[in-house]
C-alpha cells in the first residue's frame, strides 16, 4: 500500500518535472525564435525585392539558413539537457542553472546572427526599401515594450 503510494508520487513528480521541462523549453526557445523568424519573413514579404537583389541575397540567405538550422539543433539538444536536469534535480539546482545558461547562450547567438543577417540584407536595399526596412524593424523591436 505504502509502496504503491510512493510509486504514484514518484510518477507524479516525474510527470510534473517533464511538463516543467517542456514549459520552460517553450518559454525560453519558441517565443524569441518565432518573433525573429516572423520579422525575417515579414521583411522578405514587404520589401518587393528585384530579381537582381534576390540574386545578391541568395548566398546570404543560404548561409543564414544553414547557421539557423545548426543553432536550432543545438537548442533542441540544450532543451533535452534542461529537461533532464529538471527531472534529476526537481528544482533549481546547478545542472538546471547551467542548462538554462546554455540555452541563453544559444538564443543570444541566434539573435545576434539574425540581426547580422538582417543588416546584411539591408545592404542590398535601395533608399525606399531601406526606409520600409527601418520602419518594420523598429516597429517589431518596440512591439514587446507596449
Ligand atoms: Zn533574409
Amino acid at each position: 500500500m505504502i509502496s504503491s503510494r510512493r510509486l504514484l508520487i514518484i510518477g507524479l513528480i516525474a510527470f510534473v518535472a517533464a511538463l516543467a521541462g517542456v514549459f520552460v523549453g517553450r518559454v525560453l526557445v519558441d517565443a524569441p525564435r518565432a518573433s525573429e523568424t516572423e520579422l525575417h519573413a515579414l521583411l522578405h514579404g514587404e520589401l518587393d525585392l528585384s530579381a537582381a537583389q534576390e540574386s545578391r541575397l541568395k548566398p546570404l540567405e543560404t548561409r543564414f539558413a544553414a547557421r539557423r538550422g545548426a543553432l536550432e539543433l543545438e537548442m533542441r539538444a540544450a532543451n533535452v539537457r534542461l529537461a533532464q536536469a529538471i527531472e534529476a534535480e526537481h528544482g533549481y539546482g546547478p545542472r538546471v542553472t547551467s542548462a538554462i545558461d546554455e540555452t541563453h547562450d544559444i538564443m543570444g547567438a541566434l539573435q545576434k546572427e539574425t540581426l547580422e543577417h538582417l543588416f546584411a540584407m539591408r545592404g542590398v536595399l535601395d533608399r525606399d526599401q531601406a526606409a520600409i526596412f527601418d520602419r518594420i524593424v523598429v516597429k517589431a523591436l518596440t512591439a514587446d515594450a507596449r
